[in-house]
């Protein structure tokens, strides 16, 4: 395996993170159950974001950025790593955060801790306010670097082809990959990774809140993107992308019975914590798939951690995570 070429990177993250052996759980499933540690990148508590920080703030300090801007859900575990990471290098940071206002808990509480300016905003308007905070700053003489959604521009994208690369070489060949997508750039970097280390595992991205039919071709794009990062020239189409989106049909960050189901069970069979949002519906979909024999017995399959830990932590969902029917 020929090693991806470099891009300019910031150290952020303790790296590499822990791949572990889940042997309960794999009992349970017939399956080589493995878990990726992504949640323990570091980074005032980590997660994925902090990997694809590494990338976009070494873009921002070639830029002479002075504040980092992005936008994300009021619980958003992006904005808190962003928030660490201007912190850690010295800039200041504004937050968009689409919801109510609430008192502070979890990733909010850690927003304001880490010196966080946060601007409230709404689904709809989100991107204009991004966009009005990013003028303000530089009408203020700022140098603004402006993140968007999720971290998913191409070079925060690339930051998971090299997590692919990470993990082979630990030793680790998955038949399948499995974790939480939503913003696409997690799986766009571990599919243009795949392409351009050539992994012949199938890459599983449960969405948490997008319809497939919007994710797979935003996917590809992206891919093809961190593909041209890398000097290379791929086509990648929206058909070989695989995500499952029957399990984002609640909606995003509600708490049904199936997350609750998985977070329980990876809690009480194995002592890994999952979150509410992401990694509880991404384990909720595995289970729900292996249990359907997609996964052939005795394949191995790496749930890859992508963080989210603060939001256990949120008022919001303490109620929900308390209730036991689920089990
Ligand atoms: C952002 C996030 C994801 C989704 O990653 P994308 O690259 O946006 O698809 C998954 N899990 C957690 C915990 C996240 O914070």
């Amino acid at each position: 395996m020929s090693p991806l070429p470099s891009l300019p990177r910031v150290s952020l993250a303790h790296l590499p993170t822990p791949v572990e052996p889940l042997p309960r759980l794999s009992e349970r499933l017939g399956l080589t159950l493995l878990v990726k540690r992504d949640d323990q990148t570091g980074l005032a508590f980590g997660g994925n974001k902090t990997r694809k920080l590494e990338l976009l703030v070494a873009e921002a300090q070639a830029q002479g950025a002075t504040r980092l801007l992005t936008t994300g859900a009021v619980q958003s575990n992006h904005c808190r790593q962003t928030a660490a990471a201007a912190a850690r290098l010295g800039m200041a940071c504004t937050l968009v955060l689409a919801g109510d206002p609430e008192p502070p808990s979890g990733n909010l509480f850690l927003d304001r801790l880490l010196g966080a300016e946060v601007v409230w905003s709404s689904r709809e308007r989100r991107d204009a306010d991004l966009q009005a905070a990013f003028e303000q700053a530089q009408a203020a003489g700022e140098r603004p670097y402006l993140i968007p959604y999720g971290g998913s521009s191409p070079a925060g994208a690339a930051a998971y082809a090299y997590a692919l690369e990470e993990l082979l070489r630990q030793g680790v060949q998955p038949d399948y990959i499995v974790f939480a997508s939503s913003s696409g750039g997690t799986q766009a970097g571990l599919v243009a990774g795949a392409q351009l280390l050539g992994f012949e595992g199938r890459i599983l991205g449960i969405s948490v809140d997008e319809p497939a039919e919007v994710l797979r071709p935003r996917v590809a794009q992206l891919a093809e993107q961190v593909c041209a990062l890398f000097g290379a020239t791929r086509r990648i189409s929206a058909e070989e992308v695989w995500v499952e989106d029957a399990y984002a049909k609640p909606g995003y960050g509600v708490l049904t019975k199936r997350e609750l189901e998985a977070i329980h069970t990876f809690a009480r069979t194995e002592g890994l914590l999952l979150d509410p949002v992401y990694t509880g519906r991404a384990a909720a979909g595995l289970l729900d798939l292996a249990r359907r024999g997609v996964f052939p017995p005795g394949s191995t399959v790496v749930f890859w951690h992508t963080g989210g830990t603060p939001g256990l932590f949120a008022r919001r969902y303490r109620e929900g995570l308390l209730a036991e029917q689920a089990t």
